[in-house]
């Protein structure tokens, strides 16, 4: 059975409280996996979708990722991808985002670095949940369309 999204959304205005230790961010974060693995096009998740305030997201594209008070720390070029996100189910938005990043969280001791030419998917999932950490949406990503048509 899929997991209830929509009564959390007023959640997803507001930025996420630091999350206060890595033992609560792994127990989050594994049940931010758990939920995730039950959805059939999942590939990302943030507490702040599952209603919890904290700053804890999961990536799951090549592998699962936990990010623990997760920030964009580099950033470079820009591209553009088609997003969808499990909160607003059947919605999809032409966005833009950076092309190379680099994060640095509470859950690793390195920096991490994702690529968008390596792994499109996974670079912007991973820029889409920590958007989403700090109450930002892929509707406030959106770029206009009309851009490409001609
Ligand atoms: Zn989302």
């Amino acid at each position: 059975m899929s997991y209830s999204f929509a009564k959390y959304l007023d959640l997803l205005r507001k930025p996420c409280k630091p999350c206060p230790s890595k033992a609560d961010g792994i127990y989050i974060g594994n049940k931010l996996l758990e939920i995730l693995a039950g959805e059939n096009d999942g590939v990302g998740l943030a507490a702040n979708q599952i209603g919890l305030d904290s700053s804890v997201c999961v990536v799951k594209v090549s592998r699962p990722i936990i990010l623990i008070n997760p920030k964009i720390v580099g950033k470079f070029g820009r591209s553009f991808f088609q997003e969808g996100c499990l909160s607003y189910e059947g919605d999809y938005v032409l966005t833009e985002r950076w092309t190379d990043i680099v994060i640095s969280d509470d859950n690793h001791t390195n920096q991490l670095f994702f690529s968008f030419k390596k792994n499109a998917l996974e670079c912007v999932c991973v820029q889409h949940e920590i958007d989403h950490l700090n109450g930002i949406t892929m509707f406030d990503r959106a770029v206009e369309k009309e851009l490409f048509d001609g």
